[in-house]
């Protein structure tokens, strides 16, 4: 007899887990979401992100695993499925001394290590050598990675559900435990898989307090830095600030950024913070703009900003019992919901159907 699911949010955490559950062909799935892949809104983190492939897991933590987990299918899609929109890039990591301890350079904290845990994971990695560095920096390593035109890709995961047999439906919930009265058979859901993104913060039921916004803030300009992505671990311009620089895959635009503003809700992007980020990002790939030119020179489609998901403790993948609805939760997945989005929706569907498993015997 096949479960009914509802997963509740349609960012890259709800249409991976969605899909992986959909895939095996044993459940009945409906996606519910108030934003689907097309809007922009500043609830709904996973179309303004990148996106990338920058490992920053502390080793040891279920993170690590995700992001681990994550690179294989990332990597497979790259090499085998051009209309899922990711594309490999050569990688450049800069690091400077005098970032240590701030807010980007704790983030970066693993990704600038030159004996990184993931050196073996993603290939090509190595250290650069001190002819390869541009002025002011101490240090640094370059990787192959990949950078994901989330226009594409997003799409595509609903596509790939769609083609499984998943129904998709627009819904608000106020309460978790709500949403299993959503499927689309009529029939109660067995099970609820909660990706609701920053959401979690105040969803009924949920009410996660650890769950906390990281503002960023972005560019995309229609100049292409040549085919390489790179960062820096921080900037001269304030501690929550930061440079980095990818080319979106099959005509996405270049995105460049940024900053980790904590606590910042604010959606509407900040025209001094925007001049900011054009001067860094020519400042570090002069490669950007025609020799000699400086931002003007810049083609810009938009300047927008997003909300990290943040949550204190790391992302949820786990567990729980709402209300008598049995609940399996995916998210607070910060930063790196792309980077670490197969693996957590691998984990979530391992729980989901040990869930599923046990109430079969009951
Ligand atoms: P979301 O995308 O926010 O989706 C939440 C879903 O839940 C939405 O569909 C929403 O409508 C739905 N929902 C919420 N509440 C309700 C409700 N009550 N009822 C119904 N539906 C509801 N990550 C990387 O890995 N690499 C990067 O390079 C990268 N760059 C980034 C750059 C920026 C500027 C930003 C802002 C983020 C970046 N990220 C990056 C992080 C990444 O975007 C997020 O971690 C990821 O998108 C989170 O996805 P999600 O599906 O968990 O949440």
């Amino acid at each position: 007899m096949p479960s009914n699911i509802v997963v509740l949010g349609a960012g890259v955490s709800g249409l991976t887990t969605a899909l992986l559950l959909t895939r095996d062909g044993k459940h009945n799935v409906t996606i519910i979401a108030k934003h689907m892949p097309g809007d922009y809104d500043i609830e709904y983190a996973s179309p303004w992100a990148g996106a990338n492939y920058l490992p920053v897991a502390t080793p040891g933590s279920p993170a690590e695993t995700f992001e681990r987990n994550t690179w294989p299918e990332l990597a497979k899609l790259a090499s085998n499925t051009p209309e899922a929109g990711i594309h490999f890039q050569d990688t450049l990591i800069y690091r400077r001394a005098k970032d240590k301890g701030t807010p980007v350079g704790d983030w970066f904290a693993e990704l600038l290590k030159e004996d990184a845990w993931f050196k073996e994971v993603v290939p090509n990695f190595r250290t650069l050598p001190e002819n390869e560095l541009p002025k002011g920096i101490e240090g640094g390593t370059a990787f192959t990675s990949v950078c994901i035109n989330t226009a594409i890709y997003l799409p595509w995961l609903v596509g790939q559900c769609l083609k499984h047999g998943a129904t998709v439906q627009r819904g608000i919930v106020n309460h978790i435990a709500d949403a299993a009265n959503l499927h689309s058979s009529g029939n109660r859901a067995d099970i609820v898989v909660n990706c609701t993104g920053i959401s979690s913060l105040y969803l009924g039921g949920v009410t996660d307090k650890a769950v906390y916004a990281a503002r960023g803030q972005i560019a995309v300009v229609r100049n292409s830095p040549q085919g390489v992505m790179m960062t820096t671990s921080g900037t001269d311009d304030g501690d929550d600030e930061a440079v980095y620089i990818m080319n979106r895959a099959a005509g996405g635009g270049c995105i460049l950024g940024g900053c980790l503003q904590k606590d910042v809700w604010e959606s509407q992007a900040d025209p001094n913070l925007a001049v900011r980020i054009m001067k860094r990002a020519v400042e570090l790939c002069p490669a950007l703009v025609p020799p000699g030119k400086g931002i003007e020179a810049l083609s810009v489609i938009r300047h927008s900003v997003g909300l990290r998901p943040m949550r204190n403790g790391g992302i949820r993948v786990e567990k729980d019992v709402v209300d008598g609805v049995a609940v399996v939760h995916n998210y607070g997945h910060g930063g790196y919901g792309y980077q670490t989005g197969w693996g957590c929706s691998q984990y979530a569907a391992q729980l989901v159907h040990e869930v599923l498993a046990r109430k079969a015997k009951l």
